[in-house]
């Protein structure tokens, strides 16, 4: 499309928060992701966006995809998920497909997509527009998982930065958590079970653990992810996933590892467990995500009961570096991190411009 185009980014630039961008080409408008959260009561602001033609969904994390209660505000678009995604939603939703990996069509504009390595169906978004935009969504190439699939150049990026300069690879987070997935009191990691949660009882599988307990949230999702959302998957992971579903004891008791959602407490099992054993001694209570304020997450750690140890599942700054470059970027926008690491995202993305802030022309 030559129409002229460009970028505008709603929410999700400069700091955590909901993920939505607007782009414009000619007298079409598409948004691109509409979140809610992380933190509890943040929502976009899309007062002044307007009318727009379809609405683009990347996955279905609360912090991308649960502002749907905000439709009626932008004109009720059509919109675009994979199937994945789609089915995920905790609400009901008429979706057009996008491909988990491939190429369509979105209201007469050529939409590529692939996996994006961090969620069930997740995908990242190119559009043909300018010289190419390129839209990570959340994205991860270090999942064990999740599939990850190389995208096309793009000459304007917006990456996951949600881990401003961090750098530590996920081999280094799984030593550091070695000794607590071994104390003998035993340990509560709350997790998502659409994320990482999966991810924890496929690594505990492969590195010899006890099988850990887990909720009936996560017992469905793995059973999910093995069959009907298998696409998403890294090749040969489904039955590892089955066997898991089948034979993981169920959580409520204190030994071992238990696997419990939501990932910042603040509900499900997670938050039963957490509320019944806070104030004992055991088990170890170890959060592995973002720590929202107010939830529980942030409380537990900042009291000391419970400890943060990092699981990666947004790309560090090296996984950025090498994106920005293998695109051809010339123009990066950080998304979902903190505009404090500027300078570090700069030096890392040279030659590419860095933005944090719109209108960006494409
Ligand atoms: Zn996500």
């Amino acid at each position: 499309m030559s129409a002229k185009a460009r970028l505008l980014p709603v929410s999700g630039c400069g700091r955590k928060g909901p993920a939505c961008f607007i782009v414009e080409a000619g007298v079409l408008r598409l948004m691109l992701d509409l979140g809610y959260g992380p933190q509890p009561g943040l929502w976009p602001d899309v007062g002044g966006v307007g009318p727009v033609d379809a609405l683009l969904l990347s996955h279905g994390h609360a912090d991308h995809a649960g502002g749907l209660k905000l439709l009626p505000a932008i004109g009720n678009p059509p919109l675009y998920a994979t199937d994945i995604v789609a089915r995920g939603l905790p609400s009901p939703v008429t979706a057009r497909p996008l491909p988990l990996s491939g190429s369509t069509g979105v209201m007469g504009l050529r939409v590529t997509t692939g996996r994006s390595g961090h969620a069930p169906g997740g995908v990242w978004l190119h559009l043909a527009l300018g010289d190419g935009l390129l839209y990570m969504g959340d994205n991860s190439v270090e999942s064990a998982l999740y599939a990850h699939d190389l995208p096309p150049p793009a000459g304007t990026l917006i990456l996951d930065a949600s881990y401003g300069d961090y750098d530590v690879p996920l081999a280094q987070c799984q030593q550091a958590l070695a000794e607590s997935f071994s104390a003998p009191q035993g340990l509560l990691l709350p997790v998502p079970e659409n994320g990482r949660g999966p991810e924890i009882a496929l690594h505990l599988l492969r590195s010899g653990h006890p099988l850990p307990r887990i909720d009936g949230r996560i017992r469905s999702a793995l059973q999910r992810l093995a069959t009907s959302d298998a696409a998403c998957l890294r090749p040969g992971v489904a039955p590892e996933l089955s066997q898991i579903a089948e034979a993981a004891p169920a959580s409520g008791e204190p030994g071992g590892i238990t696997l419990a959602s939501r990932a910042d407490g603040t509900a499900g099992d997670a938050a039963e467990l957490l509320a019944r054993w806070e104030n004992c001694e055991t088990p170890a209570i170890v959060f592995t995500g973002y720590l929202p304020p107010g939830t529980p997450a942030e409380r537990l750690t900042l009291s000391g009961r419970a400890r943060y140890l990092r699981w990666n599942v947004h790309p560090r700054l090296s996984d950025n570096a090498a994106l920005a470059k293998a695109v051809g970027a010339r123009c990066v926008l950080p998304a979902f991190g903190d505009a404090k690491y500027l300078a570090a995202w700069q030096r890392a993305f040279a030659p590419a411009r860095v933005v944090t802030t719109g209108p960006v022309e494409l």
